[in-house]
Formats: structure tokens, C-alpha cells, sequence
């Protein structure tokens, strides 16, 4: 990993890396796609760092790690939400005020067409090879942003309900309730 890290001259980049290794365990490089992807998502919507910012990623492997360290958008502060549809994609959007139903947001994806260009990368992404992690990022530090594509899209912000907590008629236990349901979630799976 050193090796790779070695690898990085542009200090913003690397400061990042040294981020988002710690919380994610090591540098994978789908951790390393998700720090690429914030890049391009802050590029094109122009946010500074930290700024409130929503993410939905299309995956559950690695992409949303170096969204939670690098915006800040956790799963706990509902910032981060995963839609596991199994795309290396991400959607983006900021902050609207009280009362705006839609946002400007960025949906970005590696995209298979551009990743041809770059051997291992492409075997790596389309799982033809086992390449490790050693190969792959150096691909993606050449690459810089052209292995993405990224499209402006319009995002319905939905309406926040009341709070509402009930306590459950089977088990007992209170919860936040989604409508006029009697029994909490766990009693309704089973
Ligand atoms: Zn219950």
C-alpha cells in the first residue's frame, strides 16, 4: 500500500487517502473510486468542504466510506443513504432550504466504455481477472476522471413527516411510526 501511496503527487489527493484509510481498514479501490468520485461530485456542484451535502450510493462496498469521512454524510446523520444496486455510482446533491422540493444533484459512474483504455482496471471492473488492489489504483491515478461519466439531474426532495411514536401492541416496545400502523416493524416482519 505504500507503494501506491507513493504513488500520489497531488497533496490534496493524498491527504484525502490519508484520510479515508484509517476508517475504512485499508486502501481498497473502491475507497479510492469514492474519493475520485467526491472530487468530480465537488468539482461540478462547487461545494466547499465540509458543506452539507446528501449522497446515494449505488453500491455498499467501499464507495460510501470515503463519502462519510470526506462530506461528513454518515448513515447516523441521514446523509448517506445506500440504494445496493450493485453500480459503481453516486448520486449527489446539497442542501435545499425548508419548503424546496427538488435539488440540482450529479449522479457520477465508472463507466465500462472508458475503462477499456486501462487493461486492469477494466478486468478488475468487469471481474474477467482477479487484479489486486497494487494494479488497479495506479490505473485510476492516470486515469483521473476520465474513466467517470456524470450526469446533472433533478432530485425530488421528499416532504419530512411529524414525528410520531407509538408503543407497539404486540410487543410493547415504542417506535417512530410511518403512518397509522399499530405494530412496530419487528412485529409486522415476523
Ligand atoms: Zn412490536
Amino acid at each position: 500500500m505504500d507503494e501506491i501511496i507513493k504513488q500520489i503527487k497531488d497533496p490534496k489527493l493524498l491527504l484525502q487517502v490519508e484520510h479515508v484509510v484509517p476508517f475504512h481498514g485499508y486502501l481498497a479501490t473502491g475507497a479510492f473510486i469514492g474519493i475520485q468520485m467526491f472530487n468530480i461530485a465537488q468539482d461540478v456542484l462547487g461545494f466547499r468542504d465540509k458543506e452539507r451535502i446528501y449522497v446515494t450510493c449505488e453500491t455498499s462496498n467501499c464507495i460510501p466510506d470515503a463519502f462519510q469521512i470526506l462530506a461528513g454524510a454518515t448513515i447516523g446523520n441521514n446523509g448517506m443513504r445506500i440504494t445496493d444496486f450493485g453500480k459503481m455510482a453516486v448520486v449527489v446533491n446539497l442542501q435545499v432550504p425548508p419548503g424546496v422540493t427538488s435539488a440540482r444533484g450529479v449522479r457520477i459512474y465508472l463507466d465500462h466504455a472508458k475503462t477499456e483504455k486501462y487493461p486492469k482496471l477494466h478486468a478488475w471492473y468487469l471481474n474477467t481477472e482477479k487484479i489486486p488492489h497494487e494494479d488497479v489504483i495506479p490505473e485510476l491515478l492516470k486515469a483521473g476522471d476520465g474513466v467517470y461519466s456524470h450526469e446533472i439531474i433533478d432530485i425530488a426532495i421528499p416532504v419530512k413527516p411529524a414525528k410520531c411514536v407509538k408503543v407497539c401492541k404486540q410487543c410493547g416496545e415504542s417506535f417512530v411510526c410511518h403512518g397509522d400502523e399499530v405494530l412496530c416493524g419487528t412485529c409486522t416482519d415476523t
